[in-house]
């Protein structure tokens, strides 16, 4: 049995998981897997394993109805089960929102998960599954050591006006501010970038993370600098599901005009809007991509038009640009959307390779490009697991929380 650490990255509809060996620095996981279809028909699957027999889904029966109380207890009985070869010593967690002051990793105590729940109101999608998950696993196992990293951390670097609203004062001191989001992400591309990029590493470098959720971020010697997502993810860049920034006068209509109220408007913003409610067909690029239909290639128009424009004003706050990272579902596999949102920024010097590109080369910028153009797949598990051995080596005594 190998002593190992579980990174869970719950989501309203999701639970991926992935198993490190209890072990510093970077080894390669031992599983990664997914819980999809939460809610409706949860399925098991597991993506990847290294030295353990593959497992099947039939390993693990789950009924339709079964949420993260049944399912993480049952994923954790079959994790230190035998059949997958490891005792799990500590839990790290992907968690949406750390408020102002968590700029690092924690370790999870009663307090902390009041602090963190007072947030929930900031990002409702993601932030009550995310501490859910934390729930279930002390009750499952009380003493486990468990962590939590922040997407937000990684943007603490930030000077005051990258956060700033144009709001009253009071309101920026009572936290209404650009928090910004995808961290994790970030943060391990920035540890990539000098392999990739050598001394321009520490340059004016733009990482897109464009998946279901999708920001960019601004980068001056691999710290933030600025980013496109702000109080809440739904800022910035088009999404899957969600609007990115829109005009506030939109909101202030549809709830005064339309009498749509304040749930209506959540529902609207965060779930039928992006490529879905601008195509009516799907909020999944690879989707539309494949769909000859005017207004489902109307919506990828717009997500690399919005891109483009939000990849130059990103690109004024770091005095210009070296370097861009595409990376997450669509930056990795979509050379259609990295096409048209390089061929946007060729009067920036951005000019890509097209064969490179259509075959999803880690270096996609031509010979003249005054920029370089990489495709880096990221990887926001091992950020996590890292932190985990990191602080619970560190700090064994383990911590029981309430149940
Ligand atoms: P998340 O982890 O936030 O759920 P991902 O990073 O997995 O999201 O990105 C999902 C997005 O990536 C979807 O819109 C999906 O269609 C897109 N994607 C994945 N593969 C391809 C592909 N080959 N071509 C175009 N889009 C793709």
């Amino acid at each position: 049995m190998t002593d190992a650490i579980l990174v869970l990255n719950a989501g309203s509809s999701s639970l991926k998981f992935a198993v490190y060996p209890y072990a510093p620095g970077s080894p390669p996981p031992i599983l990664r897997g997914k819980i999809a279809g939460i809610g409706t028909n949860p399925v098991f699957s597991v993506r990847k394993s290294v030295g353990v027999a593959e497992p099947k889904a039939s390993l693990m029966p789950l009924e339709p109805s079964a949420e993260l109380d049944v399912l993480i207890p049952k994923l954790l009985d079959w994790l230190n089960s035998n059949r997958s070869g490891v005792t799990i010593r500590a839990a790290g967690h992907r968690v949406v929102h750390g408020g102002r002051t968590h700029a690092e990793p924690a370790l999870v105590t009663d307090v902390l998960l009041t602090e963190l729940e007072a947030l929930v109101p900031l990002a409702p999608l993601h932030q009550p599954h995310n501490l859910a998950a934390i729930r279930c696993v002390a009750a499952a196992l009380p003493g486990l050591p468990q962590i939590v990293c922040f997407d937000t951390s990684f943007h603490r670097t930030q000077n005051r006006l990258s956060q700033l609203f144009a709001l009253p004062r009071a309101m920026t001191d009572e936290g209404i501010v650009r928090y910004g989001f995808h961290g994790l992400s970030y943060d391990y591309i920035a540890g990539t970038l000098p392999t990739h990029l050598g001394g321009r590493a520490n340059g004016r470098v733009i990482v897109a993370h464009l998946g279901s959720g999708a920001s960019m971020c601004a980068m001056l010697n691999r710290r933030s600098v600025a980013t496109s997502m702000g109080f809440t993810a739904l800022d910035g860049l088009m999404m899957g599901r969600r609007c990115g920034a829109i005009d506030p006068g939109v909101v202030l209509y549809l709830m005064q005009e339309k009498g749509l109220t304040a749930q209506d408007v959540t529902s609207l913003l965060y779930t039928k809007s992006g490529l879905l409610g601008v195509s009516g067909i799907s909020n999944d690029m690879a989707a539309l991509e494949a769909n000859a239909a005017a207004p489902a290639q109307e919506a990828i128009d717009l997500f690399c038009y919005r891109a483009a424009g939000e990849l130059a004003w990103l690109a004024t706050a770091i005095g210009g640009l070296d370097a861009i990272v595409f990376t997450a579902g669509i930056g990795e596999n979509s050379a259609l959307v990295r096409r048209r949102i390089c061929d946007r920024l060729l009067w920036m010097g951005v000019e890509i390779d097209t064969d490179a590109n259509d075959r999803h080369a880690t270096r996609i910028g031509s010979l003249s490009s005054e920029v370089d153009v990489l495709i880096i797949p990221t990887d926001e598990e091992i950020i996590v697991a890292r932190a985990t051995h990191a602080l619970t080596s560190a700090k064994p005594a383990p911590t029981r929380l309430k149940p």
